[in-house]
């Protein structure tokens, strides 16, 4: 598999382009270089992922130096449709035996230079050797960048939300007991695309015990009449704007009374969450008041990972739901709200709803019902 391509249309791309040579200049660093991932293909529109051959955007702060994209000649054939020329971006194709690393650092100042997340350490210990020695992180300037979504991409993920919605509407045809949790995933899996998604990215059918397991995936467990079971699913649009959403359901039967109890105490911290986001309150304090409900219940010792994680065209990008982050919201801002609890090897739940920070509070993204949804079996 090579170098993928998607589209993007001109301006944005131009202005998208203009802003990081800002935000690189404001970094204090001479060069921003940016290698196949969502970075680039937030930027100029071309997909796929990083291989042993380097591909890489590479963008001075200096606006008389010209952004340059090295791209393997074989590569560069299937990207024909990307705009370089309105871009004024130079394209510098190379060939096998050529040293692209040296390629890519030609004509740039001097100074430190920061490198994407997606760029290797293989390249990047390649490219110090060629002469970027004082190498930086680019995240700090590229999610300055990716964080705050502009309508247009509101739209996308909206859209994506309610696609994995119409997927959990869809969850008795397929969640039965005497089905493996393979089976069950299986179905969802082809569902997820039957209602717009480019790809099933992920499908987490936790069972019963595999419920307590977060990123358990799908196993041959067979489901249970009484299993709570967790269903954790997404995937991209064509336009790369992912969904993510996480319903737990109790199948064949209404759940035990102290399931019940600590599955409100759960929906109690959900609502939490979703009430503390407006503009100005940190991603900190969203996890705190979401951690504060579970903690009151006695139950904090069962909520073992962050309240959530920001996405985009990246199902886990900026900014992060967590203790320590002191990043104030700002509307434009997705992210999820996805508290969890988990009883060691017993059972497990989760709801999860992305939202977007609005002018004065959140907009969700997911709105499938957040009760423990009794299956029918
Ligand atoms: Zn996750
Ligand atoms: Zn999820
Ligand atoms: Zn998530």
């Amino acid at each position: 598999m090579g170098v993928l391509s998607s589209t993007i249309d001109v301006p944005t791309a131009r202005g998208r382009l203009a802003r990081l040579r800002g935000l690189t200049e404001a970094a204090g660093v001479s060069a921003v270089l940016v290698s196949p991932g969502s970075d680039l293909r937030y930027l100029i529109g071309v997909g796929g992922g990083s291989f042993e051959r380097l591909t890489a955007l590479v963008v001075p702060a200096d606006p008389a130096v010209a952004p340059c994209f090295v791209v393997p000649k074989l590569e560069y054939a299937g990207l024909g449709h990307i705009p370089f020329d309105d871009l004024e971006v130079e394209v510098r194709p190379w060939v096998d035996g050529e040293d692209a690393h040296a390629l890519a650092l030609a004509g740039l100042p001097p100074g430190p230079m920061a490198f994407s997340d997606t760029t290797t350490a293989l390249h990047l210990f390649q490219l110090r050797d060629a002469g970027a020695t004082d190498q930086r992180p680019a995240w700090p300037i590229v999610r300055e960048l990716r964080m705050r979504k502009t309508p247009e991409e509101l739209a996308e993920l909206r859209a994506a939300g309610a696609a994995i919605d119409r997927v959990h509407s869809r969850i008795a045809e397929w969640l039965r007991p005497g089905r493996t949790e393979r089976e069950v995933g299986s179905d969802i899996a082809a569902a997820i695309v039957e209602e717009g998604h480019a790809a099933a990215e992920f499908v987490i059918v936790g069972s019963g015990p595999n419920g307590s397991s977060p990123h358990h995936a799908l196993s041959d467990r067979v489901i249970e009449r009484g299993d709570v079971v967790v269903v954790d699913i997404g995937g991209p649009l064509p336009s790369g704007y992912c969904s993510d959403s996480t319903r737990t359901y109790a199948v064949g039967r209404a759940p035990e009374p102290d399931v019940a109890s600590a599955y409100a105490a759960l929906q109690a911290s959900h609502q939490a969450a979703v009430d503390a986001v407006r503009p100005g309150v940190t991603c900190q304090d969203v996890d705190r008041a979401a951690r504060r409900v579970l903690v009151e219940a006695g139950l904090g010792d069962h909520f073992i990972h962050r309240t959530g994680h920001g996405i985009g065209l990246d199902v886990h990008e900026e900014p992060y739901i967590v203790e320590g982050n002191v990043l104030p919201l700002e509307s434009g801002m997705t992210f999820s709200i996805e508290p969890c609890i988990v009883f060691q090897g017993r059972w497990g739940a989760r709801i999860e709803d992305i939202v977007a920070v609005t002018a004065d509070g959140a907009e969700r993204f997911n709105n499938r019902p957040r009760d423990l949804v009794v299956i029918p079996g």
